[in-house]
């Protein structure tokens, strides 16, 4: 109680600024700077080579496809692309950086600007880009334990080099909530244009949240935390409401924000000072001597935006408009691309988009979820998806019936044909054996055949159940509501018959 009257009295003195730092792995299959391979997962140092080691006098060339990924991205996003751009050296010491410096980008990045439109509570909330830009992944430190008394830690080197792109925000972001949708609409982009497999677990997508008070009203930036490691939107989203919460405190009792870097800590769900923060002078940034200043022609530009995919806001639109199903429905389908396509498909194929919209979003996304399955590993292709909606559509099983069929062609890989056909599934829409059923069922419940005749309606949804249950859901339930409200009516005493 106490707690709930601070937090929204929180809201009406602070306002919370919020800027993200994204990085983003790009797929490409070499690295930055030299051509060791990117993949993730190999025995660790079996992807090196002295240029990625740090070797004295070993020189970078700049991989083409990596440059083209961020271009790729930049155009998606809206940005404009710098006609030149430069690399900087980030000079810092640390053991997963043999070099010493990173390659980086500093005043010239490759592009800036642009925007993403994120949904807000009940409005839409522009989030504009800063910058975007290109840097060398460093290696990975395993923190392995304690030999000879002493603890110890492994480096290896796979990752330094893989290509990264940061995508910095403005600070335009006012909630946790709209900080996790914003990181979701940027990844789905990531992911549909190919150039980012989107993963937060395994680290190829990377957010550090930078997060400050002000007091309501006013249009003056406070002083803000950044906040790192967190490995999932709910942890983004959780880190931030917390680090609001602290910093309130520290506010109300007087207290001054300092400038620093603070660790998420998932396990305690609370922050921790990690370092004061460092300053653009510390990291000594200059040019990178070993690579010319870069310039992407206006023609590769050009053709780089021509291999542009339709994107998430605007599949979405097309999903209402062309198909007529709900904005939420348009959401959810295209919140990654394979889904998209497997909606898509079944939609067109069947003719019956909203029925399609249904069957995907709770039958099969139902199923997958519950198993952590991803869309692309549904044991139940568009086609056969398909199949199972005609035999709906046509009236040949009913629409309880086509549950427990989709539920067997989850499990066995079975078509809805083949199934329908073993078990003898085919709905009953037969006038005269669908009559017997009624009379069956009349006889035996007099009560509740005496109850609607009295008046009482609900009685008939009892019936038609009984219907249902008679025939093993197989009745066609249209029909035989219409068999069974022409029989009561017709034997009611001074009725039409
Ligand atoms: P730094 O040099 O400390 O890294 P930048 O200016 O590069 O700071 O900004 C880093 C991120 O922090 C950006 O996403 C930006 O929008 C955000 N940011 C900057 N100032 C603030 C602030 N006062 N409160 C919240 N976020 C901020
Ligand atoms: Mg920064
Ligand atoms: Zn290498």
């Amino acid at each position: 109680m106490e707690l709930e009257t601070r937090n929204s009295k929180l809201e009406t003195r602070y306002e919370a600024v919020i800027g993200l730092e994204v990085h983003a792995q790009l797929l490409t299959r070499s690295k930055v700077f030299c051509g060791c391979s990117a993949a993730f997962g190999a025995p660790p140092n079996s992807q090196t080579c002295p240029v990625c080691l740090g070797m004295p006098g070993a020189l970078p060339v700049l991989n083409r496809r990596a440059i083209e990924f961020a271009i790729k991205t930049a155009l998606a996003l809206g940005c404009d692309i710098t006609s030149v751009c430069r690399f900087h050296r980030k000079n810092y010491f640390y053991p997963d950086m043999p070099k010493n410096y990173q390659i980086s980008q500093y005043e010239l990045p490759l592009a800036w600007g642009g925007s993403i439109d994120v949904p807000a509570d009940d409005t839409t909330r522009r989030v504009r880009i800063h910058r975007l830009h290109l840097e060398e992944d460093v290696g990975k430190l395993l923190h392995a334990g304690t030999l000879h008394a002493a603890d110890y830690s492994l480096v290896d080197f796979n990752r330094s080099g893989v290509p990264l792109m940061e995508i910095v925000s403005e600070p335009d972001i006012r909630t946790p909530e709209e900080a996790a949708e914003y990181l979701r609409q940027l990844r789905a982009i990531l992911v549909y244009l190919g150039v980012c497999d989107g993963n937060m677990e395994e680290g190829s997508l990377r957010c550090d949240a930078n997060v400050s008070l002000r007091p309501v009203g006013s249009e003056e930036l406070g002083v803000k935390a950044e906040v790192k490691n967190m490995n999932s939107f709910k942890n983004v989203q959780k880190a931030l409401a917390y680090e609001i919460q602290r910093q309130a405190k520290v506010l109300d009792e007087g207290g001054k924000i300092v400038q620093e870097t603070r660790l998420w800590d998932a396990d305690q769900e609370l922050t921790l000072s990690m370092r004061s923060k460092e300053y653009a002078h510390d990291y000594r940034y200059f040019p990178e001597p070993d690579l010319v200043p870069l310039a992407a022609s206006p023609q590769w530009i050009e053709e780089i935006r021509a291999t542009l995919p339709e994107l998430p806001p605007q599949r979405r639109g097309r999903f209402v408009r062309e198909y007529g199903i709900p904005d939420y429905d348009a959401a959810v389908l295209t919140a990654s691309r394979p889904l998209a396509d497997y909606y898509e498909e079944v939609a067109k194929a069947s003719r019956e988009p909203k029925l399609a919209s249904n069957w995907v979003m709770v039958e099969l996304l139902g199923y997958l979820n519950k198993d952590g399955r991803e869309i692309t590993d549904s044991p139940i292709p568009p086609a056969g998806l398909t199949a199972l909606l005609t035999l709906l559509q046509r009236g040949t099983i009913s629409g309880k019936i086509a549950k427990t069929v989709f539920e067997q062609m989850y499990q066995t890989g079975k078509s809805a044909e083949l199934i329908v056909k073993e078990q003898g599934l085919t709905q009953i829409s037969d006038q005269d054996e669908l009559r017997r059923i009624v009379e069956e069922v009349l006889a035996a419940h007099p009560g509740p055949v005496a109850d609607y005749r009295k008046g009482k309606v609900q009685s008939l949804t009892f019936l038609v159940g009984m219907i249902m249950k008679a025939s093993r859901g197989k009745a066609n339930p249209k029909v035989a509501n219409e068999l069974l409200i022409a029989r009561l009516k017709g034997e009611e005493p001074g009725g039409d018959r």
